[in-house]
This record gives C-alpha cells, sequence and structure tokens, in this order.
C-alpha cells in the first residue's frame, strides 16, 4: 500500500531524497525545480507531499501524511503528547539546539530575556533550571537580537558554530542534541504497517551503512 511521505523544502529535502531513493522512492519531479508540492513516486504508488517544515508534524499528526521526516527541534517545539510515533534517527541534520550570548559576557543576574524561534523548548528549558526568563519570540536571524539590545541570551541551532561568531556570541549550554527523524501517523502504524515496516527497515539499511562509510 502506498504511503503519504510528508517532506520540507530546504535541507531536509536534499538530505533526505538520496536516503528516500536508495529504498527505491522517487519523486515524479524534481521538488527543488517545481512549484507542485505534490508528488507522486515514481515506483511503489507513494505520494510525497512538501510542506512548510513546522507544518511536518501537523500533517502526520491529522494523517494526512503518514509518514513525514522532520528535524527533533521542530517535533519538541510542537510539544508533548504528539500524535504520532517517532520510528528512525535519520542521522542527517546532526547539531545542537544551545544557548549563546555575547563572547566574554557573563549571564546577567534576575529576569533573563531570552530570544528564540523555539519558545516551547526554551521555555522548558528554563523551567527544568528554575530561572525566570522574559521569552521574545523571533521567527530567525536571533544572533542579532543580543547585538541589537533586544536580549541577553539566544537559543538556537549550532552546527559548526561559526554564524554564533561571526556575530560576536558564544555558545554556552547545550539543551539537547538534534537530527532528522521519521514519525509516522498512529493510525498509519496500523493500517498501514507492512509498508510502513518496509520503509523503516530499508531506510535503517541505508542508515547504517551511510553511518559505516562516514566512519572508515
Ligand atoms: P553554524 O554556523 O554551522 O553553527 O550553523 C548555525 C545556523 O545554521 C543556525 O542558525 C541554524 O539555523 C542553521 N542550522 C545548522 N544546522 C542545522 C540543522 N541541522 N537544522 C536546521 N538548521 C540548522
Amino acid at each position: 500500500m502506498g504511503l503519504v511521505i510528508a517532506l520540507n523544502k530546504g535541507r531536509i529535502l536534499k538530505e533526505c531524497l538520496p536516503l528516500l531513493s536508495a529504498c527505491g522512492i522517487e519523486p515524479d519531479e524534481d521538488p527543488d525545480k517545481s512549484r507542485k508540492l505534490v508528488f507522486a513516486s515514481r515506483t511503489g504508488g507513494h505520494k510525497i507531499i512538501i510542506t512548510r517544515s513546522a507544518d511536518v508534524p501537523t500533517y502526520v499528526e491529522h494523517g494526512v501524511a503518514d509518514v513525514g521526516v522532520t528535524g527533533k527541534d521542530t517535533m519538541l517545539e510542537y510539544g508533548e503528547g504528539m500524535g504520532f510515533y517517532e520510528l528512525l534517527d535519520l542521522k542527517i541534520g546532526q547539531c545542537r539546539m544551545m544557548t549563546a550570548g555575547p563572547k566574554g559576557l557573563p549571564e546577567p543576574g534576575g529576569v533573563l530575556r531570552v530570544a528564540s524561534k523555539f519558545t516551547n523548548i526554551t521555555r522548558r528549558y528554563y523551567q527544568k533550571e528554575g530561572r525566570q526568563v522574559a521569552l521574545i519570540k523571533l521567527s530567525g536571524a536571533m544572533e542579532i537580537a543580543p547585538l541589537l539590545g533586544l536580549a541577553d541570551t539566544i537559543v538556537d541551532i549550532v552546527d559548526t558554530g561559526n554564524t554564533l561568531i561571526a556575530n560576536g556570541l558564544e555558545a554556552r549550554a547545550t539543551i539537547c542534541d538534534i537530527s532528522t527523524r521519521l514519525i509516522v501517523n498512529r493510525a498509519s502504524m496500523k493500517t498501514k504497517f507492512e509498508s510502513v515496516q518496509s520503509l523503516v527497515s530499508q531506510l535503517s539499511g541505508v542508515v547504517a551503512s551511510n553511518d559505516a562509510a562516514r566512519s572508515e
């Protein structure tokens, strides 16, 4: 039975299409060159839908997509009690969710002004730390907030750390490790068990062999 697979444009699509292709799943057109948002797979009767990254969990939770590929950051930001299962770590898009602030400046006392796109992750982190914060929601380019005096600290994704350095910031605490995950709708797990199982076992094989090649 064909699956509906939700992906998003950008990093995930670029890194994920080769993995899907190694499992025999290829969109009938190049999603990067097409304005279409729904693609048929060349074989297997699957459908690939392209959504905004933050919406992948929504499409999977509501069963519009059977499976989705999304960053752990997006899943954590989406929230607790998620209506889907996380089945596989695809070991791509590896990075960390971190706090960061101006290089060499100690964190001020009192209520900390924290800017982030990831307000749920940030709120939960500082609650656990027992630190009172004033959250400032931004949509991106968080690095600029401390520079302009909007916030004392930011919470953002860090890969090489170059973006922080370029903006006079330094990484402080790691909140969690992030990578790209395969998620599946709870009902599809039952109604399309064989197709889901087959995709998971093929993808696991590809991920394992990529992993082995990387560590050689
Ligand atoms: P870097 O300068 O290598 O530390 O990269 C940091 C910037 O790249 C961050 O502002 C993120 O928005 C973005 N980034 C890096 N890795 C990822 C990832 N795996 N997923 C999403 N965004 C990422």
